[in-house]
């Protein structure tokens, strides 16, 4: 594994968002990779974060 996953690419393979052949480059080299897995996950938090920030704004407008 040469390669690591770019936080673009990784974005949208979270989103469900490119090929199939890259799919599965990134879901293997997820399952071997600590690195980009732990970039995968904090994507996933900071959605939770900007989620969490657009709820309390909604809260707010109401
Ligand atoms: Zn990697």
């Amino acid at each position: 594994m040469n390669f690591h996953i770019s936080i673009p690419e990784l974005d949208s393979y979270r989103n469900c968002d490119c090929s199939s052949l890259k799919r599965i480059y990134c879901r293997l080299h997820l399952l071997l990779c600590k690195k980009c897995e732990a970039k995968l996950s904090s994507l996933k938090e900071s959605d939770e974060f900007i989620t969490s920030i657009r709820k309390n704004l909604k809260n707010d407008e109401v």
